[in-house]
Order: C-alpha cells, then structure tokens, then sequence
C-alpha cells in the first residue's frame, strides 16, 4: 500500500538574470512514499539546498510543479504555501535554528501553535517529543544550555510537533561528532518510521545516507 507524499515534477531553477545565468537544477524529478526516506548527495553547490527549499515551497522553481499530498504547491501564492508548510512540513537546518529566548520545551511547541494546535495540547505534544529524544530532564533549559547533540534532538522535536506528513533536512548532522550522529539517526528514523513520515535529507555524511532508503546524487 504506498502512499505518495512528495511528487517533484520536471524541476528546473536557475540564478542570475544576466547573459549566462547559473542553472543548478535541470529536469529533476522524483517521488517518495509515505515512510520513505531519500537521501540528497553531491559536492557543495551541487543544488541540495536550493532543492529542499522549492520542495518545501520557500523558492519557487522556474519550471515543473511540486505536488505533496495531492496539493499543488507550486500554484499556491506565497501566503497559501506558508500556511500550507506550517501544517504538513518540518523543517531542521545545519544551525539549529532555535529561538535563543525560549526553553526547549517553548521551541518545540512553536510550530504546533502556529499550525492552530492549542496551546495546552500544544505543550502536551511537546513534552510528549521531548520524551521521544530523550530530553524530558532539559525541558526548562535554553539551547544555549545544551550540548549540539541535545540541541539538534530538539530540532527534531520541534520540526516533529504539528505532526507533519514530510520532514525535510538540510546537513542536520553537520556539526555532530559521530556519536551523536548515531544517536540522532535512532531517534530521527525511529520516529519517522512509527508516524510513516516522507523524509529527506541533504547530507554529506556517510553514517546518516548509508542508513537511508535510496540516495540521490545531484551534480
Ligand atoms: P548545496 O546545498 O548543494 O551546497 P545550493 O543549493 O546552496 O547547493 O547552491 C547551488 C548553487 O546555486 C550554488 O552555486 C549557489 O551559489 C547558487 N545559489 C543558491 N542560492 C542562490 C541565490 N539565492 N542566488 C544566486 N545563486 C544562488
Ligand atoms: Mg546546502
């Protein structure tokens, strides 16, 4: 029983106005099933980024559609696919991304409340994630007051919390050592596998594409 999630559709992008602009995507298609995880790999600049962000609908491509969950995305306006992203898409960069001012538990429970979860729920589903990655004793702490592992294990909390159907990641491991490597791919896969979660990952490290479902490399 698949159950397609992402559809990328003859994606081409490229920069620049002038007489030779810089083509970084090209006819790219691909699908990805409901629990299935892709891994993006190619030498920096190769257009990984540039990819997740048309993907998630924060760059609009200049030719070919993207489709999630049966939703068009590439026709939505920019406000349209905002509100789309904040209910179907997580998101976890390189940086964690979190908010200095808030606790682990107040980053986690952001999205969720801007994708209309209540807040008491909210906060239930949060200390319910923070549990998932093993944080429950750090809920009141500040990402400054976490290590880089800890830090990125929120990260996927929060990108966890308005219980999206795709989960994007761009290098997520690139400042972990390779211990924490293992344990983020446990706690990531594990999760994304229980909730059937679409996921891809841009990375260029060996022990998170080597435990992914298929790879593909961007030139
Ligand atoms: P990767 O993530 O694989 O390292 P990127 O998608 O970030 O690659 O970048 C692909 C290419 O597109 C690079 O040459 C980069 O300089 C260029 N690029 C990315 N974003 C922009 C932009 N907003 N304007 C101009 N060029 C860009
Ligand atoms: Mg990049």
């Amino acid at each position: 029983m698949n159950e397609q999630i992402i559809t990328v559709q003859s994606i081409s992008k490229s920069f620049g106005e002038n007489t030779s602009p810089l083509q970084v995507l090209e006819d790219l298609s691909l699908n990805l099933n409901k629990g299935e995880s892709l891994g993006l790999v190619g030498a920096s600049g190769s257009g990984k980024s540039t990819l997740l962000h048309i993907i998630c609908g924060l760059e609009q491509p200049d030719a070919g559609k993207i489709v999630i969950k049966n939703v068009n995305i590439t026709d939505l306006n920019a406000d349209e696919r905002s509100l789309f992203r904040s209910k179907e898409v997580g998101f976890v960069y390189q940086f964690h991304h979190l908010l200095p001012d808030l606790t682990a538990i107040e980053n986690i429970a952001l999205p969720a409340m801007l994708a209309g979860i209540k807040k008491e729920e909210a906060f239930e589903i949060s200390a319910s994630l923070l549990d998932q990655v093993n944080l429950n004793h750090k809920e009141k702490n500040r990402p400054n007051e976490l290590s880089g592992g800890e830090r990125q294990r929120v990260a996927i909390a929060r990108a966890m919390s308005n219980n999206p159907s795709c989960l994007i990641m761009d290098e997520p491991t690139g400042n972990l050592d390779t211990k924490n490597v293992e344990n983020f791919m446990d706690l990531l896969l594990e999760m994304v596998s229980s909730r059937e979660i679409a996921l891809i990952i841009a990375t260029h490290d060996n022990n998170v594409s080597s435990r992914l479902d298929r790879l593909l490399s961007l030139e």
